[in-house]
């Protein structure tokens, strides 16, 4: 399998549960490829968060929990106009 394919399917994974072929197949190639176990952790981190945007603060602790600690406040800040303008949109 290859890592655009693998993408596929971690993507369906999240709204679908996937067959065992496609399960067995899926599993192997993140146990060989780093970069789509690190797709598939980046997927599951943003539901996440989206599913926490109801509530603005549960988000903003989230985010921050990820910032590195050496980050300066630039980064607090851009994430939470970031936050302000998803809520804005909603
Ligand atoms: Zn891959």
């Amino acid at each position: 399998m290859r890592c655009d394919q693998a993408s596929r399917l971690i993507s369906h994974s999240q709204e679908r549960q996937l067959n065992g072929a496609e399960r067995c197949a899926l599993s192997f190639h993140l146990l060989i490829c780093r970069v789509c176990r690190k797709y598939k952790k980046q997927l599951k981190f943003m539901r996440k968060i989206l599913s926490k945007l109801r509530d603005p603060q549960a988000y903003l602790e989230t985010a921050s929990s990820l910032i590195d600690e050496r980050q300066s406040g630039e980064m607090r800040g851009r994430i939470s106009k970031e936050i302000h303008e998803k809520l804005d949109s909603t």
